[in-house]
């Protein structure tokens, strides 16, 4: 019993001297004694008690990972604190950014025409062109061509890296068909998703805050970074005006707008990153000192995950992942739910249980001490296994680690841990999106049980949320449950493929300078 509080201190709160909070979150600490040399008594374990000692961790672990009902309502009452504090004045909540994205119009599912997409995400930079049909989720046609940045334009000057992806739109625009020029006069307009920090000034410009991801170009940081790719795609000698400078979470919603008849308010993504964005009633941010849009709305982009409370429930190994990351004490949400993240977060359980309960045989796995050896998605696929000898548990061991040979008993384990914090990362996610939709006021309970609900769509997009089937899954089940039985909206989580490229495109109609 003393050797597992001990060793991983799964109670709430629980702090060790070796540093890491163990269990629970970091806020409120309860204080216990640990016994020190706890490694060296783990390591005699006897082979037939491993088992229960496993499992006791395991139990114990999923007690410090729980996230009850009530305690996601505070989560999400915490997420409107911050949300309301950084909509009030610029920096009012060292969490939250809350962004005014200066787009005013959504799409609303009218827009016709050819309209094209810069999209330069990090991982992927695409150009595409789409052939909007003028009726809600109508494209015609869509194309596009994924060229990949060379590394020395990643860290070289804004001038070579706007040359180039200014060429590759012109050389893209040059491969138009004959019949797509009709849709045309001379100006192509062209909507820009640009995934990193951006402070944005307008609908179509906006300034580079600092880059991210592997690229390090110094001197367009502080500058407009419309106007960059505007004067590089002069300088290509074609006729393209950027219309739209679009967050990629900005994008995903607007492309829910064109897509889904319900209406939809709030756009999400998780990916290798977690953000979300929503639709604010304007005169609700405070902080906003230009005339009030006539459409009275403005899309906020949240940059959620800096969202932390004292209320998440933090374990070690979200303690071990921070400390390891790139900025430790930021992005807690961001850590506890997205795919960057819980690959990592499973390996460091999994460490614990082959130091402290044997889960291996008698030696840790070399290889399972290696950072970011074991990625989300082979998480999502062990989670997914439901053959009844787990063979898909068995395999990724096998491939991953070089673990031949586990009892079933031990890859229960392996796939419990999968599930916990496929669960934890879920239910969270919804807990983060149930405070959005309180804020914009569609939660509640609905008067004499209204039938005619009105319907709140979410439009989602990122590689985890797209292929994590049982995360998805809990993240849906939650939403419902925060919302209640008798609720007054109804809502729904819906994918929006490919949120950053068509989404720019739609803004970039929907805010065309010549139609
Ligand atoms: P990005 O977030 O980099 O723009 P994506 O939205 O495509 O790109 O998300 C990629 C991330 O999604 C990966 O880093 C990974 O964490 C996660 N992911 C990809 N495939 C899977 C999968 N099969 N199961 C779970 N997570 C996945
Ligand atoms: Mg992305």
């Amino acid at each position: 019993m003393a050797i597992a509080k001990v060793l991983v201190g799964y109670h709430v709160g629980v702090q060790c001297p070796r540093g890491s909070t163990l269990g629970g979150y970091s806020g409120k600490v309860r204080r216990t004694q640990c016994r020190p040399g706890g490694r060296i008594v783990a390591m005699s374990v006897q082979k037939t008690n491993k088992l229960q000692q496993a499992e006791k961790l395991l139990h114990e672990f999923r007690q410090s990972s729980a996230t009850p009902l009530a305690l996601l309502h505070q989560v999400a009452n915490d997420l409107v604190h911050e949300m309301n504090a950084g909509l009030a004045v610029e920096g009012g909540s060292d969490q939250l950014k809350m962004l005014p994205t200066y787009v005013q119009n959504l799409p609303s599912g009218k827009e016709k025409g050819l309209f094209y997409a810069v999209d330069l995400g990090g991982t992927n930079f695409r150009v595409l062109r789409v052939l909007l049909g003028g009726k809600s989720g109508q494209i015609l046609s869509q194309e596009f061509k994924e060229v990949a940045i060379p590394r020395e334009l990643m860290v070289g000057t804004g001038k070579d890296l706007f040359d180039f992806i200014a060429g590759t739109l012109a050389a893209f625009v040059d491969t138009e068909d004959e019949s797509l020029k009709l849709h045309f006069g001379k100006v192509r307009e062209s909507g820009f998703a640009f995934s990193f920090p951006v402070r944005q000034t307008s609908v179509k410009s906006g300034i580079v805050i600092h880059w991210t991801k592997g690229f390090k170009v110094e001197d367009a940081v502080g500058k407009d970074i419309v106007k960059q790719l505007q004067d590089a795609l002069g300088r290509s000698g074609h006729q393209i005006v950027i219309s739209a400078l679009v967050n990629d979470t900005v994008g995903t919603l607007a492309g829910g707008r064109y897509n889904f008849e319900e209406e939809t308010m709030v756009g999400c993504i998780i990916g290798t990153g977690t953000n979300a964005c929503y639709v604010e009633r304007a005169d609700a941010v405070q902080k906003w000192e230009d005339p009030l849009p006539k459409s009275g709305e403005m899309v906020i982009n949240m940059e959620w995950g800096n969202f932390r409370s004292h209320l998440l429930p933090r374990t070690f190994a979200d303690e071990e992942v921070d400390r390891e990351s790139v900025n430790p004490g930021c992005q807690w949400f961001e850590k506890m739910i997205s795919g960057m993240y819980l690959g990592e977060i499973v390996r460091h359980v999994l460490v614990r249980l082959a130091e402290e309960a044997s889960l291996f045989g008698a030696s840790v796995p070399v290889k399972l001490y290696e950072r970011r050896t074991l990625g989300t998605p082979a998480v999502s696929k062990m989670h997914a296994d439901t053959s009844t000898d787990l063979q898909v548990v068995a395999k990724v061991l096998r491939q991953v680690y070089g673990v031949e040979t586990t009892t079933l008993e031990e890859r229960k384990i392996v796939h419990k841990v999968c599930d916990i914090l496929g669960e934890r990362g879920g239910r969270l996610a919804a807990a983060g999106l149930y405070g959005i939709l309180k804020k914009i006021g569609r939660t509640g309970t609905a008067m004499n049980g209204a039938t005619d609900r009105k319907k709140t769509v979410i439009a989602m997009d990122g590689g985890l949320f797209e292929h994590h089937g049982t995360y998805r899954a809990y993240m849906e089940e939650t939403l419902q449950e925060l919302m209640g039985s008798g609720a007054a909206y109804e809502v729904a989580l819906r994918l929006q493929n490919d949120g950053s490229g068509i989404g720019a495109a739609l803004l970039a109609a929907s805010h065309s300078q010549f139609s």
